[in-house]
């Protein structure tokens, strides 16, 4: 929106900023709602209040130029201030991305060897019955993050992986549910996933991802081997994963052939199992405590 007469650099550049801070405020919206809603709703008074003005004494003085421009001017605060909070989402974004930390990270730490013992299904079950569907739904995205990093930290135990694994949420393509980045250990949710998914097609989402993470595992204890145990029967997955990720096909490009590779059949049926594991036994926690408190109730 060009709100000069005369366009100059200055004000391209503007306008620029301008658009860009209402594509990052509005994209970025659901993550930082407690920063940018104050943001809007302030912008908003400020340029209602403006245009109230402009037309009041606009109106008293009789002179419409006059309304004209304040109302102009009420706009051009309205792009300096959205272009402002775009480029601090933008800052966000960058920061996060050079620190490795993802847009959104959660609370819940990753676990160290140190409190891996605790990292058990049982032992975090306080935890995980806001897998329940009903409480799912009511969660913020930092909550539903701190689920999925208890359930990463518990994959880390029973799949002995031997680093830390990180979980956070940033904006992927629509259609990456989740996806692994090994340099990192790092599992990144889908916002929109985390968002609108159901607590089912998350926690198969982050065990898949899991899966992934236990494979790149596996190809480097087969290049650790010594030469002449390189060979053994037990190494057949991690050779063909080595050879997959060495030659690895996405979605986008050949959707059967990514489909077909060994690593994402072992990640889907594992996921598959894994997330029927988590749900079962929450649902069956859930109602040996109802079973428990009718018990207590009548006693
Ligand atoms: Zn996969």
């Amino acid at each position: 929106m060009d709100l000069e007469h005369d366009r100059n650099d200055r004000s391209i550049s503007r306008n620029l900023a301008g658009g860009l801070g209402i594509y990052l405020v509005l994209s970025y919206y659901p993550l930082q709602r407690k920063f940018i809603l104050p943001a809007m709703a302030g912008t908003a008074v400020c340029l209602a209040a403006s245009v109230l003005r402009a037309f009041w004494f606009g109106a008293e003085k009789g002179k419409e130029p006059g309304a004209g421009r304040e109302v102009l001017a009420g706009l051009r605060a309205f792009r300096t201030i959205i272009g402002t909070a775009g480029g601090l989402v933008l800052a966000l974004i960058i920061v996060s991305s050079l620190c490795g930390t993802g847009l959104y990270s959660p609370s819940v730490r990753a676990a160290d060897s140190a409190v891996l013992q605790n990292q058990t299904i049982d032992k975090q079950m306080e935890t995980l019955v806001r897998l329940e569907e009903e409480t799912w739904q009511t969660l913020s995205l930092n909550e539903k993050l701190d689920v999925m990093q208890t359930i990463a930290n518990i994959e880390r135990r029973y799949l002995g992986i031997p680093h830390e694994i990180n979980v956070a949420a940033e904006y992927l393509e629509e259609t990456h549910a989740a996806q692994y980045e090994d340099e990192q250990h790092r599992i990144v949710i889908n916002v929109d996933c985390l968002r609108e998914g159901t607590a089912w097609d998350n926690v198969d989402s982050l065990t898949h991802e899991a899966r992934h993470c236990y494979q790149h595992c596996l190809t480097e204890a087969y290049e650790r081997a010594d030469q002449n145990l390189k060979s053994l029967r037990i190494f057949k997955e991690a050779r063909t994963y080595l050879e997959e990720f060495k030659n690895y096909k996405g979605g986008d490009q050949d959707y059967e052939g990514y489909y077909n590779q060994a690593c994402e059949t072992d990640a889907r049926d594992y996921a598959e199992s894994a997330a029927y594991e988590y749900m079962s036994r929450v649902y069956a926690y859930i109602y040996e405590q109802e079973e428990t408190d009718v018990f207590t109730d009548t006693d």
